[in-house]
């Protein structure tokens, strides 16, 4: 079976970039623990430190702070459980991975554009005892927006010096530039797949003198802070996905303002979430009331276009969005709400095709105006 056509859904998985299949399945044919020490294991560590060099590059940080895991699935929940029954602050609009792995930690709400709102935040830091862990996003996986994450972790290091700081930056890589010694966190989590490179793997940044935070216990790997044989291939495929590093985002986001604008023309009462915020390049999270998300999405799938609503759908169950819902969005917004991503091979005949089609719905779903 063959995917769609017209792919605009980068921020759920982005196609790989051009080299990186070759590339893993030439290591998958050669043999090797990276934890062996004949030649063939020797040869996995190099190519499994190439990649340690290729994704500290990206974060502007030191190979030795960067633990792969299986993905950012993996790093959040590493990071969260380590804090388990101590104080630990979040934002509301976190993804699950971090949301259900802290299940009592603290909610700090957003406003109506999806940015945390920095006086609740404070708020919290001045009452109630100093927490353990805070963590927030860099950038939201369904709405685009970029949170101001230096100036809260500075705030929250000045008030409480000795807590530590997480930030899922999981969309903010390859899209925007990281540093991550700006952004005075003590953790970052990113994944592959979100950037061009394979599912199955992702890293956790651990800052120095951070509390160490370990999930997985078993052999010494990742200098024992993460157990289990290294996913070489799926390592190799995450470094040469961030040696590409951002690519031509410029030209993403002229698509992108394109799709926009597009729609804005076509259903002036449409509503662009976070628009008015600092977001990254490629995300447009939109709805139009009175339609319904699930029936566009497969509407849009049946004319071969791949999108996604603004909900959190796993497994089948589509519910509600809790990013939408915390920044008080009505229920009929967010009902109707579709995420469209762009990326590295987003052609303006995507975007031309998708706004052609989606004039065509609207009218057959809502009548003609
Ligand atoms: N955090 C964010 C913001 C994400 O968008 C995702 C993927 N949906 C994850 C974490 C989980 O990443 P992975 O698929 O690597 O487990």
């Amino acid at each position: 079976m063959k995917g769609n056509a017209v792919y605009l859904d980068y921020n759920a998985t982005a196609p790989l970039r051009p080299g990186i299949a070759d590339a893993m399945r030439e290591i998958m044919m050669d043999p090797g623990n990276a934890s062996s020490i004949h030649a063939s294991g020797r040869r996995a560590r190099s190519h499994v430190e190439k990649a340690r060099a290729q994704v500290a590059a990206l974060a502007g940080t030191h190979p030795n702070q960067i633990v792969f895991t299986s993905g950012a699935t993996e790093a959040n929940n590493a990071v969260l459980k380590a804090f388990a029954g101590k104080r630990i602050i979040v934002s509301a609009i976190e993804h699950p991975s971090v949301l259900e792995s802290a299940p009592a930690a603290e909610r700090i709400p957003v406003t109506t554009d999806g940015i945390v709102d920095i006086a609740a935040f404070e708020r919290m830091l001045a009452s109630g005892e100093t927490p353990a862990l805070i963590s927030i996003m860099l950038v939201n996986n369904e709405t685009g927006a970029i949170q101001p994450v230096a100036d809260l972790a500075r705030l929250a290091k000045k008030k409480h010096p000795g807590v530590f700081f997480h930030t899922d930056a999981v969309q903010a890589a390859g899209k925007i530039p990281l540093d991550f010694p700006a952004l005075h966190v003590d953790y970052m989590s990113l994944s592959a797949h979100k950037m061009g490179g394979p599912q199955g793997a992702g890293a956790l940044i651990v800052a120095p003198g951070a509390k160490p935070v370990k999930l997985l216990h078993g052999g010494g790997q990742e200098k024992s802070q993460r157990a289990g044989t290294e996913n070489v291939a799926a390592i190799v495929g995450f470094g040469l996905a961030a040696d590409t590093g951002a690519g031509d985002m410029a030209a993403v986001k002229a698509l992108r303002d394109r799709l926009e604008s597009g729609l804005q023309k076509d259903s002036p009462e449409i509503i662009v979430f976070a628009r008015e915020t600092p977001r990254i390049p490629n995300t447009s999270c939109f709805s139009l009331p009175g339609l319904d998300a699930q029936t566009l999405i497969m509407a849009l799938d049946l004319e071969g276009f791949a999108v996604s609503s603004g909900s959190a759908c796993s497994s089948g169950t589509v519910k509600p969005s809790h990013v939408l819902k915390a920044m008080d969005r009505t229920g009929e917004e967010t009902a109707a709400a579709l995420r469209v991503s762009l990326g590295w091979n987003t052609k303006e005949s995507d975007v031309d095709s998708f706004l052609a089609v989606w004039s065509k719905l609207v009218r057959r779903l809502k009548g003609p105006r």
